[in-house]
This record gives structure tokens, C-alpha cells and sequence, in this order.
């Protein structure tokens, strides 16, 4: 163990370094060349076997070393967010003259696929020191953000040997991620109508747009008649033009579909369409429905978050100078109230109303209680092929939301770089348990057959659907 302490203090600054670097890249949704890029010439160097092309996606990629005992992977990310770009550092709002386009890493994907690429080095400079055998993978993945990279890499079999998973995601706490995610499914309803001039011949012209308008209106009454967990949001991604003379020919809407389990998401969608099909019929128009992408409800597994809960607390706290205290201090009193809130309520029993600048500590993980985080995540898809556990670490000032100008801000900050070498460290211990102890494998495994309830996975996303950027 002392070899390994020694490994993470060298190697931090490069793994840090790697951060930055990605994090000043911002690359979006399955354009992440030069991310992906670094991530696989480093891995090629610490002596892995890199496969590129994951799933014939270029932007996905798996890296592999050691040739027997059991599959351990790590899965990590590197997209970031549209609209986000950011000063590093900076206190207000202030988007980047150094950030190419308009995105930012507004979800610490940049961190996310450093420290796991951190712990598959760490993992392998473990085995070598130890001669223990063990497969180590890192799955790079792609397109986290409105992609379901994982979930296109799932329905081409990439996870199907892999015996266990681990993963983490940046935050401002740290804890065991215990909570199950909505499976979800998105998809463009695009309806043709007929041009006409809107004066002199509106008889002659069919209305796209009102197609799109009374679909929307139908929806909003469906949700009155849907599970109080079922999520359906909505984008106009085409209106049809910009001119109210002409009837509109054309209209796209843009509707992601979440709930709690992929059969009642895929049930919902099934009346959303109706709802398209009835708004189609009211106007005269045609509408063609394209499947755009869909991933899982997350399933958690009891065995792995145990073993991973015992290394978070055996890690023990974050210790942050009096600067990053300060600093992050700074950052906490740009955030409302509601901000705050929102992230204390549920740590209430650990925080005894005080409200940290940085949160130190870890959050008690209780099997026992089964909670919803109202949102996806592609990892789901994984969990249902292989045993997957996920840790939350703080990397942020305590209460800073996701996807906020804030997380962008801190992302490469003294205290995110220590988050993400922390989570680099639990992921390491946790995966060294599983081989120490292969029995801990084999009952993570029975637990995922007991929660699949023997069915095989599903993939949500059906065959025939292209990958996103093959589309015309
Ligand atoms: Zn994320």
C-alpha cells in the first residue's frame, strides 16, 4: 500500500495536467477527438493495449492490460455541455476567450475520466508490484450528455465479459451514489404541413407548426395521466421560419421521455406518440417520429456499494487548506438559497445546520433506503450487463449545482484536482478488495441476476436506430 501512496503523489501532477487539458478542450457530444486522444496515447504509454473505434463510434475507445482473472473496468467520460464556457476560476459569469466554441465542462466529465483512467494505472501498478492477476479495462465513453454513449457501446456488446464496474461522478459531497436514475427516451417528431400565403390562401396551407403547437398542448394534458415519477420535457427545434406570412411547411419538436423503469418509459412513449399522431390528423400534416437515443434505469448493487462505502470512509476526510476553504467559501455566496437547500436537506442528519464551504466528510450510506435522483445517466445500461458501482466526490464548493457557470468555473481548482485524486484512490482500494476477495465478485454478480429477475438486458435503444452523428 505504501508503493501506492507513493505512485498517486508522483503521478498526480500529470493526472491533473490531463484534467486541465481536457477541461480547456471542451469537446461536445461525440466530437471529443483530441479528448479521447489524450486519454489513449497516456494509456498506450502506461503500457495498455488501446482498441479504438468502441461500437464504430470514433470518440469511443477501450484500453485494456493484463491478460488473466477477472474483468475489472472503470468507466470514464470526457464530453462537456453546450453553452457553458467560462473563465476558469472566475466569480461572475464571464464566458472564456480561451475556450473554443460556446460549451464548458459544466458536469466535471473532465475530472470524471481522469480519475478513472488515474485508478486503472493505479490498479495495474498495484498488480505488478503484488503479482496478482486481474484484467484491467477503462472504457472511454462518449457522449454522456444527451448522447447515451454507454448505452449505443451496451447494445454492441462492449461491456458483455466484464465482470465488474466502477465509476464515479464529481459533486459537491461525497457519498456511496446510492440512488437509482429514470431510464429515458428521446426522440424528433417532424411534421410536414403545406406553404401557402398565410393571407391571400391560408385554405391552401396546412400548418406544421400548429401540428407541433397542438402536440404540445396534448402532452401537457397527458401528464395530468402519468406515473408522479414519469418525466416528459420538450425543445421546438424547428418552428418553421421566420415569417408569419408563410404557413408554416415544416416543424420539429424535440421530446425526451423519463421514467422510473424502461418499460414505462417505452410505454409513455408509446402515448406520445399518439399524441403526435392525433395532433398530425387534427392539422392535415404527416408526421415522421425518429428515435433518437434512450438509455436505462440505473440498478443499483448492495455488495459493491458496501465495499465501496468501507473505502470512502477508510479514505477519510478531504483536507483543504485555509485558501481553498476561502476560495470555495467565495464561490458558495454566488449560489441561492434554494441552491443550498436543495443539497442540505437530504445531508441534514451529517450537516446539524451547518453549512460547509467545502464538505469534508462522508455521507452515511444506508442499503436500507431507496431513493430517485430525477435524472439518467448512460451508466444504467452498464448496470444491468455487469455489477456497477459509483461513488459522488466532492470537487466543488458545497451546494454548487450541476451544469451551473459555477462548476465550470472550479473545475480546475486546487480542490477539484484533490476530489478527483480521492475518488482516484477509493476507486483503486475498492477494485483491489474485489480481487483480493473474488467471492465479493461472484455475490455482486448473483445480486444483479436476482435484480434482473433473469431476464437478459434490454437494449432500450432498438437495432435498427443509427449512431446520432451517422444520421442525415
Ligand atoms: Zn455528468
Amino acid at each position: 500500500m505504501e508503493q501506492l501512496q507513493e505512485f498517486f503523489t508522483r503521478e498526480t501532477p500529470r493526472m491533473a495536467a490531463l484534467a486541465d487539458q481536457i477541461w480547456s478542450l471542451a469537446e461536445l457530444r461525440y466530437a471529443e477527438t483530441a479528448s479521447a486522444r489524450l486519454h489513449m496515447d497516456a494509456l498506450a504509454a502506461s503500457g495498455f493495449r488501446v482498441t479504438p473505434d468502441v461500437a464504430g463510434i470514433p470518440t469511443a475507445f477501450m484500453a485494456e492490460w493484463g491478460d488473466s482473472g477477472p474483468v475489472i473496468a472503470f468507466l470514464g467520460e470526457y464530453d462537456a455541455l453546450s453553452g457553458l464556457n467560462q473563465q476558469s476560476g472566475a466569480l461572475v459569469c464571464t464566458p472564456s476567450v480561451d475556450s473554443p466554441g460556446l460549451a464548458g465542462h459544466g458536469c466535471g466529465h473532465h475530472l470524471l475520466g481522469t480519475s478513472a483512467h488515474f485508478a486503472a494505472v493505479a490498479l495495474q501498478a498495484h498488480l505488478l508490484a503484488s503479482g496478482q492477476k486481474a484484467r484491467v479495462r477503462y472504457y472511454g465513453c462518449p457522449a454522456e450528455e444527451g448522447g447515451s454513449g454507454k448505452t449505443f457501446m451496451a447494445r454492441a456488446g462492449v461491456f458483455d465479459d466484464v465482470d465488474v464496474a466502477l465509476t464515479w461522478h464529481p459533486g459537491s459531497f461525497t457519498s456511496v451514489f446510492s440512488q437509482t436514475t429514470l431510464a429515458n427516451i428521446q426522440a424528433k417528431f417532424i411534421f410536414h404541413g403545406k406553404a401557402s400565403h398565410a393571407a391571400h390562401s391560408p385554405h391552401l396551407g396546412r400548418s406544421a407548426l400548429d401540428a407541433v403547437e397542438l402536440m404540445n398542448v396534448g402532452v401537457n394534458y397527458l401528464r395530468e395521466h402519468m406515473p408522479s415519477d414519469a418525466r416528459v420535457h420538450y425543445a421546438v427545434t424547428d418552428s418553421g421560419g421566420l415569417s408569419p406570412n408563410v404557413v408554416q411547411a415544416r416543424a420539429e419538436v424535440l421530446y425526451l421521455i423519463r421514467a422510473a423503469q424502461n418499460h414505462e418509459a417505452a410505454e409513455l412513449y408509446e402515448r406520445v406518440q399518439n399524441v403526435a399522431r392525433g395532433a398530425a390528423l387534427m392539422t392535415d400534416c404527416k408526421v415522421d417520429i425518429v428515435f433518437d437515443k434512450a438509455c436505462s434505469n440505473l440498478l443499483q448493487n448492495r455488495t459493491l456499494n458496501q465495499v465501496l462505502y468501507a473505502k470512502l470512509l477508510a479514505e477519510g476526510a478531504l483536507t483543504v487548506d485555509a485558501g481553498e476553504q476561502g476560495q470555495a467559501g467565495r464561490f458558495q455566496a454566488t449560489l441561492s438559497k434554494n441552491d443550498l437547500d436543495a443539497v442540505s436537506r437530504p445531508l441534514a442528519s451529517v450537516l446539524r445546520g451547518q453549512v460547509p464551504a467545502v464538505f469534508e466528510g462522508v455521507a452515511p450510506y444506508d442499503p436500507a433506503v431507496n431513493e430517485i435522483l430525477f435524472g439518467s445517466t448512460d451508466v444504467a445500461d452498464v448496470s444491468w450487463i455487469t455489477p456497477t458501482v459509483q461513488a459522488w466526490v466532492a470537487c466543488y464548493a458545497f451546494g454548487t449545482p450541476m451544469h451551473s457557470w459555477q462548476m465550470v468555473s472550479q473545475g480546475q481548482s486546487a480542490l477539484a484536482h484533490a476530489g478527483m485524486v480521492r475518488a482516484a484512490r477509493v476507486l483503486t482500494a475498492t477494485a483491489i478488495e474485489l480481487v483480493n476477495r473474488p467471492e465479493l465478485i461472484a455475490q455482486a454478480q448473483a445480486e444483479l441476476l436476482e435484480r434482473r429477475q433473469g431476464k437478459p438486458y434490454e437494449c432500450p435503444i432498438p437495432g435498427d436506430v443509427p449512431l446520432p452523428f451517422l444520421r442525415t
